[in-house]
């Protein structure tokens, strides 16, 4: 047995470096090759047809039969030029990651068996029904005729992977609701479009159109595939149920930023040439902090198609892991005592005519259109804390989340010196010198300059989970595999509700007789001094801060099924139902798909670690107690009894020690099994999630503290799991 984890030891350390041949051509030349861009469109759709698809994306429109039509024929030329036969639609259900069911182009020429030719439908391109059933749908799919069908989302390129060509596009039921994260995400980026325009416009009326950007910066564990194999837990659930920490791991930090290892180096290579084929705009790479922890991100572009990317990307990481012997772990905890893996959104709006929002401005009018939108995120942020919180909430995250490394499972702002002088000194200002009106007549910030040094701002906070970063927000709670949609959607939508409220508050104002300048300043001040409580830029791993937060009234729940209940509050729905994202009857479905997935990801867990205890570790521990028993026998058939004793002291006492911690294991084992049964018959999904959670998860951290203790104390050549420094340092 135990030499199975050896023989992989031996594999992993003799491999060599995948050799990685780059492209031909130069980067710029054949980025995007695979993707079926606005150049390819134009190249591929007559004139007329591309002006018409450039309309309806810009406004965000459906396309009607006929041009679909014509779209998929430019589109299936393209396609089988780069040697496409299939084409599949490519959407994003309530899984992690995406889904996809491959058709061959293929159908009859004419009569069945009249031979056939290769076809792409307009139709097929701008609906279809998968066979997708199985897709968690939280009971909106229940009943037969709420079916699901796929739409194309014509803002997001087409492209072709192997032989198929993908069509990104929307997941939803017949009677209309989401099924997925796109289409909601979609919503979310045309509400916070609107409510933006109509803040920016009160500061340039040319601004006719607001986009949201995201960078993400995905981080990841790579493991040999050969010990990979040997470790039932990470195959089954994606983290290490069991496992003593290597005596040395992260605490010299000589692994962040350090050389990148030669098979890892490959890796990236690789994985850099497949990302750029896809359009994918990578641009750093390097260690981590933890051994085997790595990171990568692109350049920043507009969030639902940098979403997608990070969708394709992570589907192109796990494939090209297994070129180079490795297994790609995207789980957020897969190490215990170890860093953990997120993924930071840097999240920025900008307008069509070019300006950061974000970004302190140039001039004096676009310091105040800045902050105007800096104090309307602190805004949105604190009345929705709790639910930007459930955005990215799993069972995975929450083992990162408030552990000593990752943000603390309470969200907060941090905004650096700068923009927070510049925030009170506008509370503590009057009207008259705090905004002022130009020459020009454009509004401007009189109280307070921002200094440029703001663009290099270096004392950034790691531990706040939604920092100011000089011209954009990076929200770090993320988890590293989610789907970067679920907290954009969120986020988004909290920030178009709150600029709607703006508009109108000021609009009311105005309405009522005070000067616009006057009326923004007031809301402003209001607003500043609301929202005080979720800025915080001290230590957010502090115990103070625990206490400081839950005093100012944020949200400190830590109980994931709990946390989803965020959700599903009045005045959530309200919200999500003003901006048009979700509808109430989405919102409860969600949620019991969220509730569900939390108790099947805890109950697989639970019976692994059961497997794990019962034919790993007891067996082998019992194993060597024979093996010290016979020694302790012998002693007594060789010397006197006193001297057997005296001889056999050390070995009797670890004897001893195996029998205690396999009775506990065994004992908590059956405990388990006991909690899970009861559990099980628990019907309501939210009410099972919680108690999974509050009578389940307990039984794991004890579990294994037995099971490593006894990992430290048997035998290394009989364990058969590989150990932690074998998984963290073999590459
Ligand atoms: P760090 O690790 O210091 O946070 P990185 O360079 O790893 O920085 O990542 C920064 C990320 O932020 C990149 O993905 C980058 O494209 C993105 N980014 C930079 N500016 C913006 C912006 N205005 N809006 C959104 N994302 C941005
Ligand atoms: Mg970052």
């Amino acid at each position: 047995m135990a030499n199975l984890r050896f023989k992989a030891v031996e594999e992993a350390f003799e491999k060599k470096a995948v050799e990685v041949v780059a492209p031909s051509e130069k980067t710029s030349e054949y980025f995007g090759k695979y993707v079926f861009n606005k150049a390819q469109l134009e190249k591929y759709l007559s004139k007329e047809t591309f002006k018409t698809l450039m309309g309806v994306i810009e406004k965000g429109e459906t396309l009607d039969r006929d041009l679909a039509s014509h779209v998929a024929a430019g589109m299936k030329m393209w396609a089988m030029e780069l040697g496409a036969t299939h084409y599949t639609h490519w959407f994003q259900p309530l899984t992690e990651g995406s889904a996809e069911k491959h058709d061959s182009f293929i159908e009859y020429k004419g009569a069945p068996g009249s031979g056939v030719i290769e076809e792409l439908s307009g139709k097929l391109l701008a609906q279809q029904e998968p066979d997708a059933s199985s897709f968690p749908s939280g009971g909106i799919r229940n009943t037969f005729e709420a079916r699901g069908y796929t739409a194309w989302d014509p803002s997001s390129p087409a492209f072709v992977m192997d032989d198929t060509l993908c069509i990104p596009t929307v997941f939803i039921s017949y009677t209309g609701e989401a099924l997925d994260y796109k289409t909601p995400l979609l919503k979310a980026l045309s509400a916070v479009d609107k409510a933006a325009t109509s803040v920016c416009q009160m500061f340039d009326p040319q601004v006719k159109k607001v986009y949201s950007y995201l960078g993400w910066e995905q981080e990841y564990f790579l493991v040999d595939d050969h010990l990979y194999a040997t470790r039932p837990d990470l195959m089954l659930t994606g983290r290490t149920l069991l496992g003593h920490e290597s005596a040395k791991n992260q605490q010299l930090d000589d692994h962040y930023f350090g050389s990148i290892p030669t098979r890892v180096q490959a890796y990236m290579k690789d994985l850099e040439f497949e990302g750029y084929k896809f359009g994918i705009p990578l641009k750093t790479r390097h260690n981590e902090v933890a051994p085997n922890q790595f990171e990568l991100a692109p350049i920043y572009g507009e969030t639902n198609l940098a979403v997608d990317q990070n969708l394709l990307l992570m589907s192109i990481m796990k494939k090209v892991a297994r070129r180079h012997g490795f297994r790609l772990l995207l789980h957020e905890k897969p190490f215990a005592g170890i860093n953990g893996s997120g993924k930071h959104n840097n999240w920025s709006l900008g307008t069509d005519t070019g300006v950061g929002l974000l970004t302190p401005g140039k001039t004096p009018e676009e310091n105040l259109q800045f902050i105007t939108f800096v104090v309307n995120i602190l805004m949105a942020l604190y009345k929705n804390n709790a639910l930007l919180k459930a955005s990215i909430m799993t069972a995975q995250n929450a083992h990162r989340l408030g552990a000593n490394e990752a943000p603390p499972a309470i969200i907060s702002a941090f905004l650096g010196t700068q923009v927070t002088s510049v925030l009170d000194k506008l509370e503590n200002s009057t009207s008259e010198d705090a905004i002022v009106m130009d020459s020009k007549h454009k509004l401007s910030l009189g109280v307070a300059k921002i200094p440029e040094v703001l663009l290099d701002n270096t004392d950034r906070n790691r531990t706040s989970p939604f920092a100011f970063t000089g011209n954009r927000f990076e929200f770090r709670a993320v988890g590293s595999s989610a789907n970067c949609a679920s907290a954009m959607i969120t986020l988004n939508a909290i920030v178009a509700a709150q600029l709607v409220e703006f508009t109108e508050a000021v609009a009311k104002k105005v309405k009522d007789g005070t000067a616009k300048n006057k009326a923004i300043f007031d809301v402003l001040k209001e607003y500043i001094k609301a929202s005080k409580p979720i800025r915080f830029d001290g230590n957010g791993y502090s115990d103070e801060w625990k206490a400081e937060a839950k005093k100012r009234g944020l949200d400190c729940e830590t109980s994931v099924p709990v946390i989803y209940d965020a959700y599903v509050k009045p005045e959530t729905i309200k919200m999500f139902q003003q901006t048009g994202v979700f509808s109430e009857r989405e919102l409860h479905a969600r949620n019991e798909v969220k509730w569900e997935t939390y108790t099947k990801k805890i109950q697989i867990e639970a019976r692994v670690l059961g497997d794990l205890v019962m034919n790993h570790i007891i067996p082998v521990a019992t194993h060597y107690q024979s093996h010290l028993l016979d020694n302790v026998y012998k002693m007594q058939q060789v010397y006197d009894k006193e001297k057997a004793a005296k001889l056999s002291v050390h070995n009797t006492e670890i004897i001893e020690e195996i029998a205690e911690h396999i009775s506990v294991i065994k004992k908590q084992v059956e405990k388990l099994v006991e909690a899970r049964k009861v559990v099980n018959k628990i019907e309501d999904e939210r009410k099972k999630a919680v108690a999974y959670h509050d009578q389940v998860v307990p039984f794991f951290d004890e579990i294994r503290y037995h099971t490593d203790k006894l990992e430290l104390i048997v035998d290394d050549e009989l364990w058969t799991l590989p150990k932690y420094r074998e998984l963290l340092f073999v590459r």
